[in-house]
């Protein structure tokens, strides 16, 4: 791959796969990443957008409802230019661009421009939206041919590049594209061609997402309904004899979580493994971050704090990020964890706990319970009047737990190692996802999620004042999932509905609890 700024342009024409984002290659995600320019149209997946450098110029070319389709040649003649700039420009087409992509036309124009180009493959919906539906293209002892055809070309139409005899008689898979509105016309032909009236054939849409939806049934009832239950674009209808291997090779509208999608709030560096988790179990994430981790305003109680670590008989971290802004600082600040000997270390949970390992410290206490409350319990008889804590928070935290700790006697220096701000989730797609209803479930890992998002919704709304007719409305059809009681507690007093909260306050507590709420509801 080039790198970036190269002084030639280039165009790297890459195939994004059917919608879920994880069908993009390793080569196409390497162009994104290194991209100047980023052209895109619809069925894009924002988490794919997401991956392109900061300063990268993000392009839209697809339909608006106020603006009608860049045409092809205005296409063509964007990329060649900003190509001609100097710019390395990656054009994401939807599943593999030489597939109805008009990915060929597009090289072609690069060449006639002398513009250098490549073609990044993808995986073509034609393909992984049968097989998420449990449908192979080809399969031993039942057909070793298969067809993909446009679906848009009426096939009434005299002159037509479609040989359908020999698609009613080859006795191979048919897989139309683009095929939704033609859907009574092609069945008719196909039937009227000899094809077998019982022949297995099935629709999918919105194939690889939340919202897949399969319809099965065979060659002559397929149209009448797939209207009655108003299947449309974008789908991928499939004819012949695989169809019926669905019944055992279904998979993906299997898993626990499939059909959900789950906002989650949490910083973006901290959000992928909470993500990714999710997706495995068949879950679309929506990344929104409504929070973000960022310095303190001011060093000086930190660094005071830092520069006197051997007099600390105790420093209790209660979070990840406190453990990796202490860390950084004491970096910064040219030391290591030498100078902190001598203190007993006490975590509040599991993660804190990996989290410092990771730095070499081993946890001497970490409570059952992973709250406040739970240190000062585990600590009451180990603390000893005038010993030493030091305590790294974020600049928000509770009250509860430095005022425990100075009434067992101790001196308590609670120091902000970070601060929370708001994060960048982007407001209007969630809005416009709640507003359609689009949105099965909100994830809440920290209060300060909780407020940073209703803030971030509902601008102008004080503290503890949320207008709750307009809450209770942006939530009308979501889900809201708790990380744990304190999480819980700011959202009930915001006036919020919390439907599930972890028995274990962690990541995997509220993945577990998440499964636990839709498997319950799916027995009622
Ligand atoms: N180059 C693309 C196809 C572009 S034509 C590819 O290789 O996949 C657009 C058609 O692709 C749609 O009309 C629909 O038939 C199909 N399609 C694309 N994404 C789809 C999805 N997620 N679910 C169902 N059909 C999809």
């Amino acid at each position: 791959m080039k790198s970036r700024n190269a002084v030639k342009g280039m165009v790297y024409l890459v195939g994004a796969g059917p919608g879920d984002p994880g069908l993009l290659t390793c080569k196409g995600l390497e162009c994104i990443r290194h991209s100047d320019v980023l052209v895109y149209d619809r069925l894009v997946s924002d988490v794919l957008l997401k991956q392109a450098p900061k300063d990268a110029e993000l392009i839209y070319v697809g339909k608006l409802p106020d603006r009608h389709m860049l045409k092809q040649e205005e296409i063509n003649n964007l990329l060649a230019a900003k190509a001609k700039e100097g710019k390395v420009i990656t054009r994401l087409k939807g599943g593999d661009p030489f597939v109805f992509g008009r990915g060929g036309e597009e090289a072609q124009l690069l060449k006639k421009q002398g513009v250098p180009f490549e073609i990044v493959p993808g995986v073509t919906s034609a393909l992984a939206v049968p097989a998420y539906a449990g449908i192979p293209a080809t399969h031993r002892g039942v057909t070793s041919l298969f067809t993909v055809i446009t679906g848009h070309e009426d096939p009434e139409k005299l002159e037509s590049a479609i040989n359908w005899s020999n698609l009613a008689h080859n006795q191979g898979t048919l897989i139309f594209l683009m095929g939704m509105k033609n859907l009574p016309l092609i069945t008719k032909k196909l039937l009227n061609e000899g094809m077998a009236a019982d022949t297995p054939a099935a629709i999918i849409e919105k194939g690889t997402g939340a919202r897949q939806r399969t319809l099965k049934g065979t060659l002559d009832d397929l149209a009448l309904r797939a209207d009655q239950e108003g299947y449309t674009n974008p789908a991928v209808i499939v004819i012949g004899k695989v169809v019926a291997l669905r019944e055992e090779l279904q998979w993906f509208e299997k898993k626990p979580l499939f059909g959900k999608r789950i906002v989650v709030s949490r910083a973006r560096e901290q959000a992928s493994v909470f993500a990714a988790k999710l997706a495995a179990l068949g879950a679309e994430v929506v990344e929104f971050p409504a929070i973000k981790i960022v310095e303190p305003l001011d060093y000086e109680l930190f660094d005071r704090a830092l520069s006197a670590l051997a007099s600390y008989q105790w420093i209790i971290f209660t979070s990840e990020n406190g453990v990796k802004s202490f860390f950084n600082r004491l970096r910064d600040s040219g030391k290591d964890i030498r100078s902190m000997a001598r203190a007993k270390i006490c975590a509040i949970g599991p993660q804190t706990e990996r989290v410092l390992l990771q730095y070499g410290l081993k946890a001497d206490y970490v409570p059952s319970e992973y709250r406040a409350e739970a240190i000062i319990e585990l600590l009451r008889d180990e603390i000893k009047t005038k010993d030493r804590i030091l305590l790294p928070r974020a600049d928000l935290s509770r009250s509860v737990l430095p005022e425990a700790l100075s009434a067992l006697g101790a001196y308590v220096d609670n120091v902000t190692a970070y601060r929370t701000v708001f994060g960048d989730g982007d407001i209007p797609m969630l809005r416009k996802l709640l507003e359609n209803n689009e949105v099965d479930m909100i994830t809440f890992t920290s209060s300060s999620t909780v407020r940073n998002l209703l803030k971030m919704l509902l601008p102008g709304s004080p503290e503890k004042t949320v207008d709750q007719t307009a809450v209770r409305k942006l939530f009308q059809q979501v889900a809201l999932a708790a990380i744990g009681p304190i999480t819980a507690t700011t959202a009930r007093d915001y006036g919020l509905e919390i439907a599930l909260e972890a028995a274990e306050y962690t990541i995997d507590g509220l993945v577990e609890a998440i499964v636990g709420y839709y498997e319950q509801r799916e027995e009622k």
